[in-house]
């Protein structure tokens, strides 16, 4: 039985005072490390796009039975050329508000710099950020972790675009931020997205706004994979094939919606490796961390022979 691993990345990025805030939230992998990674897969897997490898492990892969790995990367950051440069598929999920042309940064992206340029670093009233009165809010520099992850984050995720703007205003307020202008080219624009996939790389929806789809009602769900859809069938002549849940957020009805929205494969954040047995519209997928292989946090699927 042939396997794929679907790696997930996000950023490939030095790490810096200006990417703390990712690297805190796991979702950054430096350079250095992203070579060494895919170094030592290249002996022990086939890299390939990521719809090549769903057919394959439908199909049973041929003789050669090392396992079909394909490398995605969500939220359409630039940083996936490394991969193209080290001449790997990739396969990248672009939000269709927030491509590099429209200048307009991710709502989470623009929670990491209301962290970084934050003036008030020290401890505030849990109140002040809308949690319970006894909360225990740790500074900023303390416990970075505690402010990608915890529940200030959260709350963030679960809310809907127009009432998380507002509350990412009184966070800003909150903590006395300097709105910064974040790198220009911190996503893939349009064009480029385009001639990624004229040189063979794949690129898949992942929303328009980054909202969590399970929490929208049924008109924003569709507006949200229309929008997917309409910015990757835009780039080329090969339709939208591949989507991903933001957040990993999926249900019934959601996976019903995006099917009917034309995507036939869906990557999901569950940890696994995909079998014959993996649902095509919830394919698992292994989060690559900051780390080399066989360090803690090396990806046990990995390993197996
Ligand atoms: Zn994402």
């Amino acid at each position: 039985m042939t396997l794929a691993y679907v790696l997930m990345y996000h950023r490939v990025c030095e790490r810096t005072e200006d990417t703390a805030c990712w690297f805190a939230r796991g979702t950054a992998v430096t350079p250095e490390h992203f070579a060494t990674q895919i170094g030592w897969l290249r002996s022990r897997v086939r890299f390939v796009p990521l719809d090549a490898a769903v057919e394959g492990v439908l199909s049973g892969g041929g003789s050669d039975q090392r396992p079909l790995c394909a490398v995605t990367f969500d939220d359409g950051y630039r940083d996936a050329q490394v991969a193209v440069d080290q001449g790997v598929p990739a396969t990248v999920f672009a939000v269709a508000a927030h491509t590099g042309d429209a200048r307009d940064a991710l709502w989470f992206d623009r929670y990491y710099d209301i962290l970084h340029s934050a003036r008030r670093r020290a401890s505030v009233q849990g109140a002040l950020l809308e949690l319970p009165a006894d909360a225990v809010v740790p500074a900023i520099d303390d416990d970075l972790c505690w402010w990608v992850r915890g529940p200030v984050k959260e709350a963030l995720q679960a809310m809907e675009p127009t009432a998380r703007d507002e509350r990412l205003r009184q966070i800003s307020e909150v903590l006395d931020a300097s709105s910064r202008t974040l790198p220009r080219d911190l996503y893939f624009s349009r064009d480029e997205l385009g001639a990624l996939m004229r040189s063979g790389h794949a690129v898949g929806g992942h929303g328009a706004s980054h909202s969590r789809l399970t929490s929208l009602d049924d008109a924003t769900l569709a507006a949200e994979l229309a929008a997917s859809r309409a910015l990757v069938d835009g780039l080329g002549d090969q339709p939208a094939r591949l989507f991903c849940y933001p957040d990993g957020a999926w249900d019934g009805r959601v996976q019903a919606a995006v099917r009917t929205a034309g995507f036939p494969i869906a990557c999901a954040v569950t940890e696994g490796v995909v079998s014959v047995e993996s649902p095509r519209l919830a394919l698992p997928r292994i989060l690559m961390r900051d780390v080399l292989p066989g360090e803690r946090g090396w990806p046990a699927a990995l390993e197996a022979p």
